[in-house]
């Protein structure tokens, strides 16, 4: 009973139920503790570990989330366990062990609250808003090779695909289409939605046609580390004239609150720069480097780690034998487990654990 006590908790700790929730329950299995003689009398399921067992606790699971969540609605602290009161490990031993095992179960659930949550507030969605620069009847710099209201677009579009079904990143658009929003617009709806950051893509134009390379700018103190990250990113990839990052006072960077940038990718105007800029596959290299700079500034993995993903791999599996199926083994992990004993059974054997004496007996039907 006591060993299944704790794992009882262990479990509520791995499948996350609230600390109040887990501490109701235990409270609940202590005054079944006390009353186990009755309990035993009216409930015998309860001092076997079974299938009905499972059953009785996960009713009393349910019974104790409603009662949690109706205390909630009337204002009120779900009664907690005398255990929670404990706060350091020197009053833990003066009790028993039963006691001070609940009061590390329940510190634990407690630690594997605050990480979840902490977890969940530094890997919550962040949300970024692109700004296309230009737009409608503001076609930005134009060259041979093309507008820069169709590049920007094009390669915000890009980055933004790299994003699809993200689980940290979000993107949205200041303009989806060929449209102008006015400048004051484009920050007034990053500022609305709150987004945790901004980038307005561009390319820039210079009478000089030797003019070339990336630049990016920021324009408040919050924005000099996502500049710097991002265009470490963008000018590894455009493999352009590194014109550094540098501060301006542009509108959409200086009057938005939130880390803003404003990326010059490379110079529509220059004839080493401005073909690439119209080149897919440029575009790609591009758009992926800037979609890894985000992830690097946030924090957050790009592509999800794949270990995170491996689970123990179980799978059941057929024994055969004289070709009709005896019998059930389980794979875990590639790894092949077998029911020995009656295995041995329809082989015409007999398995006998003598576990006073640590003896695995094996022997023809009949011998003994
Ligand atoms: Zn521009």
């Amino acid at each position: 009973m006591y060993d299944f006590l704790i794992s009882l908790a262990e479990s509520l700790v791995k499948h996350g139920f609230s600390i109040s929730s887990a501490a109701a329950i235990i409270f609940l299995v202590l005054k079944q503790r006390k009353t186990k003689k009755r309990l035993k009398k009216y409930l015998p399921f309860l001092f076997q570990d079974d299938s009905e067992v499972k059953e009785y606790i996960h009713n009393q699971q349910v019974i104790m989330r409603n009662q949690e969540m109706i205390l909630k609605e009337m204002g009120l602290e779900p009664c907690l366990a005398p255990t929670l009161e404990i706060n350091s490990m020197e009053s833990a031993t003066n009790l028993n062990r039963f006691y001070s095992s609940f009061w590390g179960t329940i510190t634990s659930a407690r630690d594997a609250k605050k990480s979840t949550e902490w977890r969940n507030s530094k890997m919550a969605k962040k949300k970024l808003k692109f700004d296309p620069g230009h737009g409608g009847t503001d076609p930005g710099a134009i060259s041979a090779y093309g507008k820069e209201k169709v590049f920007v677009l094009m390669l915000a579009q890009k980055v933004a695909a790299l994003f699809k079904g993200h689980k940290y990143i979000e993107i949205s658009f200041t303009r989806t289409g060929d449209t102008y929003p006015s400048l004051t617009d484009r920050v007034a709806q990053a500022e609305r939605e709150k987004v945790d950051g901004f980038i307005s893509f561009h390319a820039n134009s210079a009478s000089d046609p030797a003019a070339n390379g990336t630049e990016t700018y920021y324009s408040r103190a919050n924005s000099k580390a996502f500049a710097e990250i991002m265009h470490k990113h963008i000018k590894s990839a455009t493999k352009l004239r590194d014109r550094g990052v540098k501060t301006a006072n542009f509108q959409v960077i200086k009057q938005t609150t939130m880390p803003a940038i404003l990326l010059e990718i490379g110079f529509i105007s220059s004839h080493i720069d401005g073909p690439l800029l119209f080149d897919p596959t440029f575009q790609d290299a591009v758009a992926l480097s800037i979609a890894e700079g985000i992830c690097e500034y946030y924090g957050v993995p790009y592509k999800e780690e794949a270990a995170e993903e491996v689970k123990k791999k179980v799978m059941e599996f057929k024994i055969n034998l004289d070709n009709k199926k005896v019998e059930q083994g389980v794979l875990i992990d590639g790894r092949s487990y077998v029911p020995a004993t009656m295995l041995q059974h329809h082989l015409g054997h007999r398995i006998f654990w003598d576990n006073q004496n640590k003896i695995l007996d094996i022997y023809k039907d009949g011998e003994k």
